[in-house]
């Protein structure tokens, strides 16, 4: 095993003295600084104290990024750091020899995968998965990526075929502005919070040119478009449009200055106005023309109209409830920016339509108020939610490679980590159910491979033990009974079901799971999950319902009607196409829960992990209020338990950090032999004799074993050598 111990210079300050491994205290003369030591596997005890006091030493001396075995630690400055990020550094990460022998970065381990991806003798594809929480950095950290590869697999020389390239590169790098002014917003925890899950594929031709892209998004908060926290925000675009729009479009899309929209909450902050012009020209990059972009304004604006539709409660129950005085106008203008006679979607929301009876005959039963509200954010929920989509196969038809002209890809993968409020939901449930897969894939391809691997190499290694939380993917998705299929089944059977009886369901049916924690002191019926990053109550009221994601199949049809050309391309009239809002019943095919969809893509995001070479970054976020320069060690110390971080050290340091195949060992060091042959092999020699060994007569690592053991004797001789001169 080897020590390389990264140009450390001994410092005057001997205050990591007591963190250090002995053997390095010894190297580096036991004076070091701790924020000069930049691998977590060098602290000694690994502890989470000793991890911290390491993290915030260097935060303090402005060192963001820390090794940690096998995974990158990234603090977040909260402070713009240039020289961080410059093209110049790009370049200097790429050209080195010896990339991860340079500071920490995440341009090493950008550089690392190109690398590894560019290898003839095996390319891999390989995946980078960004974790932390809300504000940690991952949609930054990704977008650095991004900017990495740009520069780095961008096309070369050539004038015309540079021009090409910039264009490929500057598309992807634009679908991000457009997907964070669509699916980000401010909300408590971060100024500019993805509100949805990421996967992006950046695919490379034979040359290690980037030639395309391909994004898959995850659960978009789709909720956000028609409530909102308090001090909380829509998506940026709503913001964006209304500042930003010129005197025109204002009236085009009656968004008077200073209108004030339900929809809109706290939208004192400035600078939406630059940024809805980045937006257009990121947007216009990605092949999506002014005329559609205003279509699409003129849409967003027709759903801030639908939100400021306030009903008042009907006296009489046969009679809808009618909209306010002053929502009058709403109602007009919304029908109108969404291409839909207005009595029509007045109606669509007063009114529910039920099919009974053997004829599937058609009742219309008024709806009492909140039911009205609930199908206005419905409705608005279904345009926006497709409309996302439809944005997300756009970019990607204009930014994805044919399937000939790329043969490789590096796949970045930026999703929520996890979460645990005091409310917590489906929607934690998803992101957290997430977490624990990624963890478990995390595990299986660091620690128990590794660990089952020197097993079978008999190598000497004291057993770590890692956390498995199969038993917690058990009780979340596991067959035959789950968490999963419990709600599920709720939804199947759609029957009347309080939140109280789903809990005594789920505490019943899953009583022997040890993960299922004890919930003793709860007043709101809920049930609790161990997870690996720590136990998180969830509540059952509203979980089915949410789950089931009802949508009234008359407002799918009401859409249908629109006049207005995006929405007519977003809900199509063509009967075949089977939809999610179709009424049970009606169709054959099993309505699709939130929580199966999730679990589908998910599966299908862990196969395409699988397939690849993964590397690990932890973003971490010093301080919740976004300040530089302060380190507060209880929140820092909450996410490092959450991502397990110091039993990742722990198998790291304790594991051997280089593996070389057999083959690409002699090949690499076969010169070595030639210089320093060997002098003796006799029965004294502490090398075995030359030759095929007995045991295992056809096996080419056999094969290769004495002429590594013959290397492996000449290297110290060879570094002594290079010591003394
Ligand atoms: P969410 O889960 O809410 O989407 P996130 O992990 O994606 O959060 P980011 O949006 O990447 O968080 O980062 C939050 C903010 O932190 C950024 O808007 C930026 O201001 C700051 N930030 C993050 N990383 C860096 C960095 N390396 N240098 C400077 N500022 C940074
Ligand atoms: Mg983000």
């Amino acid at each position: 095993m080897s020590h390389c111990v990264n140009g450390h210079n001994p410092g005057s300050d001997g205050q990591a003295r007591e963190y250090l491994r002995e053997d390095l205290q010894e190297f580096l003369g036991g004076e070091v600084l701790l924020y000069k030591l930049d691998d977590l596997t060098r602290v000694n005890p690994v502890t989470l104290e000793t991890v911290l006091r390491c993290l915030q030493a260097r935060y303090m001396a402005d060192t963001f990024y820390t090794n940690a075995g096998c995974t990158l630690v990234a603090l977040n400055p909260f402070k713009p750091v240039p020289q961080l990020y410059s093209p110049e550094l790009m370049r200097e990460y790429h050209a080195a020899p010896q990339p991860q022998k340079l500071k920490p970065h995440v341009f090493t381990v950008g550089e690392q995968t190109y690398r590894n991806v560019k290898s003839l003798i095996e390319p891999v594809n390989q995946s980078i998965v960004v974790s932390g929480e809300s504000g940690a950095g991952k949609t930054w950290t990704s977008r650095c990526l991004m900017k990495f590869y740009a520069v780095v697999a961008a096309s070369p020389a050539s004038w015309e075929s540079h021009k090409i390239a910039e264009r490929i590169e500057q598309r992807i790098l634009n679908s991000n502005p457009v997907m964070e002014a669509f699916g980000n917003a401010c909300t408590l925890r971060n100024n500019n919070s993805s509100r949805f899950g990421k996967f992006i594929q950046l695919q490379l031709n034979r040359a290690q040119q980037m030639t395309g892209a391909a994004v898959q998004t995850y659960l978009l908060e789709k909720t956000r478009v028609a409530c909102q926290a308090s001090s909380e925000r829509n998506f940026h675009i709503f913001y964006q449009i209304c500042k930003g729009a010129s005197e025109d479009e204002r009236l085009q899309w009656h968004l008077p200055e200073g209108a004030a929209f339900s929809w809109l909450p706290n939208p004192e902050r400035s600078l939406e106005e630059d940024c809805f012009e980045v937006t257009r020209e990121a947007m216009l990059h990605l092949g999506i023309d002014t005329p559609t972009q205003n279509n699409i304004f003129k849409v967003l604006a027709g759903l801030l109209h639908l939100g400021n539709i306030q009903f008042a409660a009907s006296e009489d129950e046969a009679q809808p409830c009618q909209p306010m005085d002053d929502a009058k106008y709403s109602v007009r203008t919304a029908a109108s920016l969404l291409g839909l006679p207005e009595d029509v979607l007045l109606e669509m929301v007063q009114i529910r339509t039920i099919r009974a009876g053997r004829q599937q005959q058609v009742f219309r039963k008024p709806c009492p108020r909140a039911e009205c509200d609930t199908r206005r954010d419905c409705l608005a929920k279904l345009i926006y939610a497709r409309l996302f989509d439809w944005l997300v196969s756009v970019i990607n038809s204009s930014i994805c490679a044919d399937t000939d002209s790329w043969t490789t890809f590096i796949g970045l993968l930026d999703v929520y980590g996890f979460e645990s409020f005091p409310d917590n939901s489906l929607e934690q449930l998803c992101i957290n159910y997430a977490n624990e897969k990624l963890q478990q894939h995390f595990v299986a391809h660091y620690l128990r491979a590794q660990q089952e691997e020197y097993a079978v190499e008999g190598l000497e290694w004291s057993f770590v033990n890692y956390q498995d939380n199969q038993p917690c993917l058990d009780l979340i998705e596991g067959s035959p009974i789950s968490i999963c299929s419990l709600i599920n089944e709720e939804c199947r059977l759609n029957r009347p079901s309080s939140a109280a009886q789903l809990q005594t369901r789920i505490e019943t049916a899953l009583a022997g799971s040890p993960c299922l924690g004890h919930n003793k002191l709860s007043r709101e019926p809920s049930f609790i999950v161990v997870h690996y990053a720590g136990p998180v109550r969830y509540h059952t009221a509203g979980l089915v319902e949410k789950n089931k994601d009802p949508i009234p199949p008359e407002l799918t049809r009401l859409l249908q009607q629109s006049q207005d050309p995006l929405l007519m391309g977003l809900f199509p009239t063509n009967p075949k196409e089977k939809t999610q809002e179709e009424p049970p019943g009606q169709s054959r095919a099993p309505v699709l829960t939130v929580v199966s969809r999730f679990k589908a893509s998910l599966e299908q995001l862990l196969q395409v992990l699988h397939s690849t070479t993964p590397h690990y970054i932890r973003c971490i976020k010093p301080n919740s209020q976004g300040q530089a320069q302060t380190f507060l060690q209880e929140e820092v110390l909450s996410q490092l338990e959450a991502c397990g971080l110091v039993e990742t050290i722990h198998i790291s340091a304790a594991g051997f950090p280089i593996r070389v195949s057999h083959r690409n060992f002699v090949e690499r060091y076969k010169l070595l032999r030639r210089l320093h042959p060997r002098t003796s092999s006799g029965p004294d020699s502490p090398y075995p004799a030359k030759g095929l060994p007995e045991r295992c007569p056809h096996s080419e690592e056999a094969m290769l074993e004495p002429l590594i053991q013959d290397i492996l004797h000449t290297l110290p001789v060879l570094t002594q050598a290079a010591a003394i001169t």
